[in-house]
């Protein structure tokens, strides 16, 4: 994915991630081994089955949950070059009839969940375009795809569209576009400023064209410009990291997203561990803390604060909603969700989704019109609970009226002797009957206490 995200992902919940590409287990505290610590679900997606299908089928049948909000995700699977890291769902050999295709068969996926009870005549909230890189796609076949999906289901009420953006596959038209069919939030993936380290990485995109392509972006005008960055690619040291840090200071974006490096199975790095004994070419977790918490203070100290474990903002002259995450916040707070596109995430009405991982499998699906759905797990308002708990643990800050509320479960009292183990590890500020404030120790790992929090049977499982 162009842009981490993974906020969901995927990224904040929605990230296609290849089904064998995360460990049982976490890598261990210090080294960066293969695994993977970020959480993005709950319960784990080992748990999700084909035979759970039936039940999202039937929600689909009845009408929504009254002021429920509704996003639309759309995975666009396609990438110049594979980096070295990456374990996404990503392609990066199919010629244009193939791409065409998938996207028709992307716009056909909507076109048949729109006529659902659950969906029809529903007010959209957000759109999210991720990847793989969405900007790899020709502004004709975009504009095919966004016209038919806005006849099925209209974007009038839509507050956010954001779209994920690679800067070697900008140009100047394709960047107007995207402002004219009211993309709000662009996100870059930069990742870094050192062109050795880009290419060492296998990214496919060269510093010289973040700096083509800033222009263009500024002059269209978004509502908000995020750019996203990765603390301990190989090759990282603390010079080159203060560079990046100074160079993304100083082209002043509305937003910047910094993720830890991490090495989960069947990434090119990972099976040079894994097959060939090579040893962890990417810094340790303390050393990428370390600068992931200089990148948080530089930014604090320019003008920033932060919005999440993983997301920095512009405080100063801000504009209306250039500092908020529709999309994030909609997910951490259990909106339903439509999630298209090759082995895509959604949520609808307490029913967890993902589609087939296979592109043979995503095509003939729809070819013949049937939805592409792979695997669901239906969750009970203790899951739903546990979920959001863990997703707005994110934030930095929890207030447990919400939970109290929302659930009739007062978090304070449920999860005590948890609480009072992270106050002892000093990874909350504060805990009382109000809310939780995680200390900036706990907000850097922040991933690895979330698991204190499951339900005995999802402890210790398999989390993909
Ligand atoms: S190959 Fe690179 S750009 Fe494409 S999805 Fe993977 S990490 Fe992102």
């Amino acid at each position: 994915m162009t842009d981490i995200n993974t906020e969901s992902t995927a990224s904040e919940g929605n990230c296609a991630v290849d089904s064998e590409a995360q460990s049982p287990k976490g890598p261990s505290i210090s080294g960066t081994e293969v695994g993977s610590v970020f959480v993005s679900n709950y319960p784990p997606f080992s748990f999700w089955r084909d035979d759970n299908l039936p039940e999202f089928k039937e929600r689909l049948q009845s009408s929504p949950e009254p002021d429920s909000p509704l996003g639309l995700y759309m995975h666009i699977p396609f990438c110049r070059k594979r980096c070295k890291f990456c374990y996404f769902r990503v392609y990066v050999d199919k010629n244009a009839g193939q791409i065409q295709h998938y996207l028709d068969n992307l716009a056909r996926e909507v076109e048949l969940y729109s006529e659902f009870p659950a969906v029809a005549e529903r007010p959209l909230k957000f759109v999210y375009f991720g990847g793989g890189t969405p900007s790899y796609v020709a502004v004709k076949h975009l504009k095919e795809l966004v016209q038919r999906v806005q006849k099925a289901i209209p974007w009038d009420s839509v507050e956010e569209v954001t779209f994920e953006c690679e800067p070697g596959t900008l140009t100047e038209p394709k960047v107007k576009h995207y402002r004219e069919m009211g993309v709000t939030r662009l996100s870059l993936g930069v990742e870094n400023w050192n062109e050795t380290i880009l290419r060492e990485n296998g990214r496919a995109h060269e510093v010289k064209e973040i700096h083509r392509c800033l222009p263009w972006i500024r002059e269209a005008g978004f509502e908000q410009l995020n750019m996203d960055l990765i603390a301990g690619m190989v090759g990282e040291t603390w010079d080159t990291w203060k560079d990046t840090v100074q160079k993304t200071i100083d082209m002043d974006p509305d937003s910047v997203t910094i993720y830890q490096m991490e090495l989960p199975f069947n990434t090119v790095y990972s099976r040079g561990m894994l097959e060939e004994g090579q040893e962890s070419p990417v810094a340790d977790w303390k050393t990428k803390r370390e600068w992931n918490q200089y990148a948080i203070e530089e930014m604090c100290a320019a003008g920033y604060e932060i919005s999440s474990a993983y997301t920095l903002v512009k405080s100063s002259g801000r504009k209306d909603g250039q500092g908020r995450f529709v999309y994030r916040d909609a997910l951490w707070h259990g909106s339903d969700m439509l999630g298209t596109g090759i082995a895509s995430f959604g949520h609808m009405k307490g029913v967890h989704i993902q589609n087939v991982t296979s592109w043979h499998d995503y095509l003939a699906s729809l070819d013949e019109g049937r939805l592409p759905l792979g695997r669901a797990f239906p969750t009970s308002d203790r899951e739903r609970l546990t979920r959001e708990l863990i997703l707005q643990m994110k934030l930095g800050r929890l207030s447990f009226g919400y939970f109290r509320e929302k659930f009739g479960v007062d978090p304070f009292e449920n999860w005590k002797d948890v609480w009072q183990d992270l106050q002892d590890r000093e990874m909350v500020d504060s805990v009382s009957s109000e809310g939780v404030e995680l200390s900036s120790k706990g907000l850097l790992q922040v991933d690895t206490l979330l698991p204190s929090f499951y339900d005995h049977t999802y402890q210790n499982a398999r989390y993909t």
